[in-house]
């Protein structure tokens, strides 16, 4: 079993047919970069996110044309939707009307007679909403002596308006949702989802803001995402990339996968490379090929990839196939056993033919025992 994160306990929030909290799988989200009245272009974006297995996806929903195309993309769509409101809760009500399976807003922008409303409304559809509390939203209290230290306030005021929203929600009977506390800075991020994850049982959305391009989103999403749910806390994730909303999908799922809390279908284990790597053109030609060959494999595997033998196929006993340079000819593995010696411009092509056998196999005894 080895080691594993223990999941703080929630409740449950139904995003359409998607559970979010208790025991299930930390959801993976991506939100479209389209205008949302575009409905070919922004069910491309959905499509092709179904593709490498996002969970729910969000779009805009920025004015009334926007909302007037959120039927067809409900309908087009296997993964549940949400919109993403800001500030208009007439919006809010005409997304619901739509059948979205759950609206974004942040109460603390709208009216509170407005709130009550659009929560009545989605309690009606059985949709969820998630309530959704930003730094940038946020006002120092007024009257009140700073404590000194306005960032640590600030972020106490979040968590604070976050757990009062989730009170009144549950006071009204709506207790389909979840919360995000967001920020552009990871320390934020981190501090204000812990306190929240000690005062209630909503399930959280995680995501840094404004986190940048994909490489700084990467690591601010690694660290921000990857501190907390590795202490068990948050229960779907999205992260933030100025870029394409698919590396959206695929880093999200890296970070779960690094944290075996979702086990991607191929996993690779490449090595670093180093002088001793023998493989022509290096290691991460090899790997990018062997990516190329199994993108589209829906079953499980891990394969290793390694530059050398020096360490034995042991380096990366995790997987279930490997490969590894050697002069003249490279080796091919199977768990830490050698299957036998390819030359290594045949290694990727033996590697995939030791998998369908493997896959042969499997198949063969699944027959036997039906
Ligand atoms: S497997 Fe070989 S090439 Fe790769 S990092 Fe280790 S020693 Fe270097």
């Amino acid at each position: 079993m080895g080691f594993q994160v223990t999941r703080r306990k929630t409740r449950t929030c139904m995003v359409g047919n998607r559970p979010v909290g208790g025991d299930h799988l930390v959801a993976v989200q991506t939100m479209t970069k389209t205008k949302t009245h575009d409905v070919a272009g922004t069910l491309a974006t959905i499509h092709a996110a179904q593709e490498k297995g996002v969970d729910i996806v969000r779009v805009a929903c920025p004015d009334d044309k926007s909302a007037a195309a959120l039927p067809e993309i409900i309908a087009g769509s296997r993964v549940p939707i949400i919109a993403d409101i800001h500030f208009a809760p007439g919006l809010a009500i005409k997304a619901l009307e739509a059948g979205v399976h759950c609206v974004r807003i942040n109460p603390g922008n709208i009216k509170l007679d407005l709130v009550q409303k659009i929560v009545a409304l989605a309690k009606d559809k059985g949709a969820a909403i998630r309530i959704g509390v930003n730094s940038g939203s946020i006002m120092p209290r007024k009257g009140l002596e700073v404590r000194g230290d306005m960032e640590l306030e600030m972020a106490d005021i979040m968590v604070e308006t976050a757990v009062q929203w989730c009170e009144q929600f549950d006071k009204w009977g709506m207790h389909n949702f979840k919360v995000s506390l967001k920020s552009s800075d990871v320390l934020t991020t981190i501090y204000t989802n812990r306190e929240f994850a000690r005062q209630t049982d909503v399930p959280l959305h995680l995501g840094v803001t404004e986190a940048g391009m994909l490489q700084a989103s990467t690591v601010k999403s690694s660290m921000g995402l990857g501190t907390l749910l590795a202490e068990g806390i948050g229960d779907t994730i999205r992260v933030s990339i100025t870029g394409d909303p698919l590396d959206e999908v695929d880093v999200g799922f890296e970070i779960l996968s690094g944290l075996r809390l979702r086990r991607k279908n191929v996993e690779i284990v490449a090595c670093p490379s180093c002088g001793r790597d023998e493989v022509d053109g290096g290691v991460e030609t090899l790997a990018r090929q062997v990516q190329e060959r199994l993108k589209d494999y829906k079953g499980n595997i891990v394969v290793s990839v390694l530059g050398c033998i020096v360490n034995g196929p042991g380096e990366a006993a995790e997987a279930d196939l490997g490969i590894a340079g050697a002069k003249d000819a490279g080796y091919l593995f199977k768990g830490e056993t050698i299957l036998r010696r390819v030359p290594n411009e045949k290694l990727v092509d033996e590697l995939m033919l030791e998998l369908w056998k493997m896959e042969r196999e499997r198949a063969e005894s699944e027959t036997v025992k039906a």
